[in-house]
């Protein structure tokens, strides 16, 4: 447990039923023309856009729309964007959506700021790449899953077609200025989407808790997410419309993101990213078929840490620890895979076997840094197992 820590997350959090209404007094000051950037027409269709668009008005920031972005936001999407940014003259960028959304418009944001491509930021995966600036332009995030965290954490996940690589961009300067979590605006949210958002909530929340650089923090907000995924993912699955599961699963994301943002993802997270560069596969699909192997890889290294997993995921009281193994944790996770239909294996998620090599290598290879904040070091041959166990 690291118990001397920097621990800050920038961003002003409107959270609550109908804190969309209070976006424009709290982004006025970020200048008076901004692009919203989001994934598709579905929210152009279901009249959230013009609502944006009108609430924006009101404080006089005039807004232009950008759609072309795909689910695993590729770069030169983000980077057609940022050329409206430009042409436009937008002092601010919205994200609007999932993690698609929020990490595009940071990519965005990157790209317009300092006049150059979204790629030229993907550390790890060329030699030339740089650090965003404060040149990068502002950013507000409206999140409408839970979710990534992304509205609250300093990353950004883009992905390269051309090279198959899908790396998080990390930067203090890429985090929002301001951040809607308001769930009524993920009551749309479609039952399989909720399920694989929730259970991106779980592997943040689980892998920021058993990361080798958590602290006392950290460990505060990993747990409460655990505690409320164990008691509200099934419900907002089952019952999309259930307000009171929707907003803790929304209290949740934030939490499990502020517990990303000041701890770091693990070993699931490096072999799920490198997966989504190779296969254009479902985020937390992918995560739920990785997990109970990366877990059973981990959990002996620090056992305390993944039975408290299984405890909170469960329900269950601290008198209850000694009973309960750590085959208990692998079980609760297993169940909660199932109950939401996640149990779906890599090969039908559209993974190849011949894909099994690439993966392993991006993921000792450019996703190193986040496989080495896990407990246990994976090599390899470690990941290549992983693999065809998920496989
Ligand atoms: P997403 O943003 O890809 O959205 C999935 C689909 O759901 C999209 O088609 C979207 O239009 C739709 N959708 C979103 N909200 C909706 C709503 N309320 N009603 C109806 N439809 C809705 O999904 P996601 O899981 O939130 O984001 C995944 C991306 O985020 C991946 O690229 C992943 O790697 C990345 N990610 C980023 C971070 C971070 O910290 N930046 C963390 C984890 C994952």
């Amino acid at each position: 447990m690291i118990n001397n820590f920097d621990f800050n997350i920038p961003v002003k959090v409107l959270f609550g039923a109908g804190k969309l209404n209070e976006l424009g007094d709290n982004v006025k000051q970020l200048g008076s023309r901004c692009l919203i950037v989001t994934t598709g027409n579905f929210f152009v269709e279901s009249g959230l856009v013009e609502r944006i668009q009108n609430i924006l008005k009101q404080s006089e920031i005039q807004s232009f729309v950008y759609t072309d972005v795909s689910p695993n936001p590729l770069d030169d999407q983000v980077d057609n964007a940022a050329a409206v940014v430009k042409k436009e003259n937008c002092d601010f960028v919205i994200g609007l959506g999932g993690g698609s959304s929020i990490d595009a418009a940071k990519g965005v944001a990157m790209a317009a700021g300092h006049d150059c491509p979204v790629w030229n930021f993907a550390m790890g995966t060329h030699d030339a790449a740089i650090e965003p600036t404060e040149k990068t332009l502002p950013i507000v995030a409206i999140t409408t899953t839970s979710g990534t965290g992304s509205h609250v954490t300093p990353y950004s996940v883009i992905t390269n077609k051309a090279t198959k690589q899908k790396p998080g961009i990390g930067s203090e300067h890429i985090f929002a200025k301001v951040a809607v979590v308001d769930p009524e605006l993920m009551v749309t949210l479609p039952k399989e989407i909720t399920a694989c958002t929730g259970f991106d909530v779980l592997a943040h929340a689980l892998e920021a808790y058993t990361c080798n650089i958590a602290n006392e923090m950290t460990d505060l907000y990993a747990k409460e997410a655990i505690k409320l995924v164990g008691k509200y993912l099934i419900t907002a699955v089952e019952d999309g419309n259930n307000l009171e599961a929707r907003t803790a699963m929304a209290m949740a994301d934030t939490y499990a993101g502020y517990a990303i943002a000041g701890s770091l993802v693990t070993l699931c997270h490096a072999i799920a990213h490198a997966v989504g560069g190779v296969s254009e596969t479902v985020h937390g699909q992918t995560l739920a078929a990785l997990t109970p192997h990366t877990v059973a890889f981990s959990m002996n290294e620090s056992p305390d840490k993944f039975k408290t997993v299984g405890l909170l995921l469960t329900g269950k009281s601290e008198t209850e620890r000694d009973s309960f193994e750590l085959s208990d944790t692998l079980a609760a996770l297993n169940s909660i895979i199932k109950a939401t239909g996640l149990a779906i294996p890599l090969s039908d998620q559209g993974v190849t076997e011949s894909d099994l090599i690439e993966i392993a290598k991006g993921t000792t290879e450019y996703m190193a840094g986040i496989a080495e904040a896990d407990v246990k070091a994976a090599n390899y041959d470690d990941v290549l197992q992983i693999l065809k166990k998920a496989f």
